[in-house]
């Protein structure tokens, strides 16, 4: 089966730091795949904007470089790779100065009546810069749109300084915050499979769900990004985004539409929603760990010291929390969120646990009755499971047996499953914001996490060890378990 690719018009997009990782490793992937597709037509340009000095033609073999390198063999197609490569332009443009910025402007004067999209891969201390000049040499046309990267600040006072600084050259409707885990296929069907079936909304509530667990598990450590990790560390790196933008979809009440402004409303509520986590209740509500040495991806590794060279660093790399909504559908619901880095698999997943039958009939020796799961997998692979009870199959007495339905349906249709950015980036040509944070949704984000951070400084107390390798401090495991109930595991 083949997917319907709706082609868009043609655009300009410009890579602010065109030649760092990010732009490398997925940007220019993900639109030569959106070419390859047939989505990305002739006319349409990607300029690449960095400080060092570089023709077009060099900028051209280092993307091909990069496609041969993080493309599957399977995907490069010569003729496909040449359209592509047709496409680039390469501009040095020092953001902090006046360098550059003309040529860029008459570069972009050709195609002015394109949508024009500036995607921001730089550190987020240039955002503010950036549009600042570009307003300053009139290239925040009408037409352009802005795609900043988390983090979007690193509190509540420093996100809003940037949305200040940023909206006062674009309007929010030109704003695009990325999060890439909206861009995941699991993500949207979490809300057509909530949204578009009758099965499961009557059942989304504190009457039937016992508990929901979000886990975003890295098995790297924090490797080259050391110096920005230790400044940041799991609460506002995983948390404050990703985790946060997970929960919301889950709780959030039916929007009247799938428009972008509908979903945004209800994602807002259930932020404003949680229940502050402050002081004490920081003590009994969340675990902050570190890694120490031990053994993950089958070898020895080191310690989170030992990695960043900063000794007695405060900065937790695992964090375990309890959360809780106040509201009618949630209230008494916990949802327990954990992320870390060295922890023994690479996996993100939602886990809604549905609580347990109020009676059996069967008996003793038919096998225990598990409570209904359902399991969203967004990484490694993404997959979507309903754990039901059903007959052990054959004869020789009633045995019960806990098996996973698989809804996973890429295999079935014999669709790859796309890279969240291939979706994003096209999002933001078109317009549409629906998977995109919106300004109140990252500070109400913060409103939430900045307590949490404040009590942890207060108390003075480092984060708790833990080996590379295991699922984090013991508190983490004592945290769940002391509620009767553990952390799934397939
Ligand atoms: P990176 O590899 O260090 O690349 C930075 C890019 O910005 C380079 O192209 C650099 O090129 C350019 N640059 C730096 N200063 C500049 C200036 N003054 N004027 C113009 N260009 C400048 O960083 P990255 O890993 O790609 O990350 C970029 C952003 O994305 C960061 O905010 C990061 O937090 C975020 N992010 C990255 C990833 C990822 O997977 N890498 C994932 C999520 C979010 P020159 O040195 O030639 O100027």
């Amino acid at each position: 089966m083949t997917y319907r690719v709706i082609p868009v018009a043609p655009f300009d997009y410009v890579v602010f730091g065109g030649t760092g990782d990010l732009a490398r490793r997925k940007l220019l992937p993900a639109l030569y795949r959106r070419l390859r597709d047939g989505q990305i037509v002739g006319g349409s340009r990607i300029v690449g904007v960095s400080r060092r000095e570089m023709s077009d033609a060099e900028y051209r073999a280092m993307t091909l470089e990069a496609l041969r390198e993080f493309l599957d063999p399977n995907e490069a197609n010569d003729s496909d790779i040449r359209s592509f490569l047709d496409l680039l332009f390469h501009v040095q443009v020092d953001v902090e100065s006046d360098l550059g910025w003309d040529r860029l402007a008459a570069l972009l004067e050709e195609g002015a009546d394109k949508i024009r999209a500036f995607y921001l891969a730089v550190g987020p201390d240039l955002f503010e810069e950036i549009c600042r000049r570009a307003g300053e040499h009139g290239l925040a046309t009408a037409k352009t749109r802005v795609v900043i990267e988390k983090p979007v600040g690193s509190d509540l006072k420093s996100a809003r300084k940037v949305n200040e600084a940023v909206g006062s050259v674009f309007a929010e409707d030109q704003i695009f915050r990325i999060d890439h885990y909206l861009g995941k296929e699991t993500v949207q069907n979490l809300m057509v499979l909530r949204f578009g079936n009758v099965l499961y909304e009557p059942l989304w509530n504190s009457a039937h769900i016992d508990h929901v667990q979000i886990t975003v598990a890295e098995t790297l450590g924090v490797g080259s990004r050391g110096g920005y990790y230790d400044d940041a560390g799991a609460l506002r790196d995983m948390v404050q985004n990703h985790i946060l933008q997970l929960l919301c979809l889950v709780a959030m009440e039916p929007p009247d539409s799938f428009d972008a402004g509908a979903i945004r409303d209800e994602k807002l509520k259930v932020l404003k929603a949680l229940k502050p986590i402050a002081n004490g209740d920081a003590q009994a509500c969340t675990v902050r760990g570190q890694y120490r040495a031990g053994a993950a991806n089958g070898g020895a590794v080191a310690g989170y010291a030992e990695e960043t060279g900063v000794e007695a660093s405060g900065t937790e790399t695992f964090v375990a929390l309890k959360a809780e909504i106040s509201n009618w559908r949630w209230a008494n619901v916990p949802f327990y969120l954990r992320t870390g880095k060295r922890l023994p698999a690479r996996v993100s997943e939602i886990v809604i646990s549905f609580k347990a039958i109020p009676h059996s009939i069967f008996p003793d020796d038919a096998g225990a009755i598990h409570a209904n799961r359902l399991v969203l997998r967004l990484q490694p692979d993404e997959a979507v499971q309903q754990w039901i009870m059903i007959k052990d199959p054959g004869p020789g007495g009633m045995r019960v047996r806990y098996v996973p339905l698989d809804m996973s349906f890429a295999e079935a249709f014999q669709v790859r499953s796309p890279d969240a950015y291939e979706r994003l980036l096209l999002d933001v040509i078109r317009g549409n914001q629906t998977l995109f944070m919106r300004r109140d949704e990252v500070e109400a984000a913060w409103k939430w996490i900045d307590p949490i951070r404040e009590a942890w400084d207060r108390s003075g107390a480092p984060p708790k060890p833990y080996t590379a390798g295991s699922w984090g401090p013991s508190a983490a495991i004592a945290l769940i378990e002391r509620d009767g109930r553990t952390w799934h595991e397939d």
